[in-house]
């Protein structure tokens, strides 16, 4: 599942300085970000980013090995509000997608 996320996930997860945030248009920190290959995509209409995902379409932030969320203090708004609740504190709410199934 692809994680949007705005500006202050960003800044909480030391993808993006807050000086630079103020100081950059988004649309400059999306490029960078992109070319970083943090980011798959930015709607420049909402201001929104999309997180890169590893091509097994998990969370590039998931921990490959015990399915833990690595930046689970910093984690995005949209992980911390996501209606399921993880299996334990400190793992991903989101299931795994066999993206190959799909
Ligand atoms: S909880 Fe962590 S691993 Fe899961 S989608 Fe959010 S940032 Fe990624």
């Amino acid at each position: 599942m692809p994680v949007e996320v705005k500006m202050a996930d960003l800044i909480r997860l030391n993808l993006v300085d807050p000086f630079e945030a103020e100081h950059e248009e988004p649309k400059q920190i999306a490029k960078r970000l992109s070319k970083e290959g943090l980011i798959d995509h930015f709607n420049f209409k909402n201001s929104i980013f999309t997180l890169a995902r590893r091509s097994s379409g998990d969370c590039q932030f998931l921990d490959a090995k015990d399915r833990h969320c690595t930046v689970y203090a910093n984690r995005p708004s949209t992980c911390r509000t996501h209606p399921q609740v993880g299996p334990k504190p400190g793992f991903c709410p989101y299931g795994h997608i066999d993206i190959k199934a799909v």
